[in-house]
């Protein structure tokens, strides 16, 4: 079963996600959800699948923006 969460349609400052805070993408200016793996650029995502599996959910991003690495610098 895939479900997808479209991150646009939440209201910027909304916290139901596990991910972090919906703030407005500094690139496309639609809402998103900021992640900042390990040893790479962040980015803003937009819209994610995710997919239950046998041993455990499987979450791949379908809209998201690379965002500069100086954002991950800013306040
Ligand atoms: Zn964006």
């Amino acid at each position: 079963m895939i479900t997808i969460d479209d991150f646009t349609l939440l209201p910027e400052g909304s916290r139901n996600t596990p991910d972090g805070t919906v703030v407005r993408c500094p690139l496309c200016g639609r809402n998103g959800v900021v992640v900042h793996p390990d040893q790479a650029g962040s980015y803003c995502i937009h819209a994610e699948e995710s997919e239950l599996q046998c041993d455990g959910m499987r979450t791949d991003p379908t809209d998201c923006c690379s965002l500069p690495s100086f954002a991950r610098a800013l306040p």
